[in-house]
């Protein structure tokens, strides 16, 4: 058994998904199945940090190998910002939508060809035996200052990958995991989950 350690159905949806489309599929727990898990502080100042701060403590608390992603996206005008802060950009509490309206303005009379950013995601599974394995997948593109599409999360409305005309909220699940950095890193980690699951 292998513990996912999020508790964001959205984001454990899209993983199951993804294994399963890589022919990978089995059953694991998540942070929903631990209540009153104490979640650590994802403070490191990378993905890949975040990534086993968040992998190292539900390991450690549950006994079992355990997977954990961290991402966010990085925007070359704001000097790669907001980077590991993307969930919190308009403020600790703040609402997705308030933290995409900030990103929108502060890009505002800029460039189209000036917005360039990419989403990156690292993964990292670690194993009771101390085994830490991390990977990482990136889905670059442009920024739009007018949100496209419902689907998908957060900036996916504002943002179109390199190869595509429509932002990745207009991106079917399928089209999105096929290019997504969360989509790349999931699938990077597909031979180590098998040598973890025995
Ligand atoms: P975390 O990895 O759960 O800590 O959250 C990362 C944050 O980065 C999310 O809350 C979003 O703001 C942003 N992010 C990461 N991946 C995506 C994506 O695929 N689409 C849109 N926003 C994303």
């Amino acid at each position: 058994m292998i513990v996912v350690a999020s508790s964001n159905a959205h984001k454990l949806a899209e993983l199951k998904r993804i294994w399963a489309a890589a022919g990978l599929e089995f059953e694991f727990r998540s942070l929903a199945d631990y209540p009153g898990y104490p979640e650590p502080a994802d403070d490191g100042r990378t993905f890949a940090q975040n990534a086993l701060i968040k992998a190292r403590a539900a390991c450690a608390y549950t006994g079992l190998a355990a997977v954990a992603d961290d991402s966010g996206i990085e925007v070359d005008l704001l000097n790669g910002m907001p980077g590991v802060r993307s969930a919190r950009w308009a403020g600790v509490g703040a609402s997705a939508q308030a933290s995409l309206e900030l990103l929108i303005a502060q890009l505002a009379d800029t460039a189209y060809e000036d917005r360039t950013a990419r989403f990156n995601c690292a993964m990292a599974l670690v194993a009771p035996d101390g085994s830490e394995q991390v990977v990482s997948g990136v889905m670059p593109g442009h920024l739009v200052l007018e949100p496209q599409g419902s689907n998908g999360f957060s900036y996916d409305p504002v943002f179109v990958t390199d190869g595509q005309s429509v932002t990745n909220g207009v991106l079917t699940d399928a089209q999105k995991d096929a290019l997504s950095h969360r989509g790349q890193a999931a699938r990077a980690l597909v031979p180590y989950l098998r040598e973890a699951l025995g």
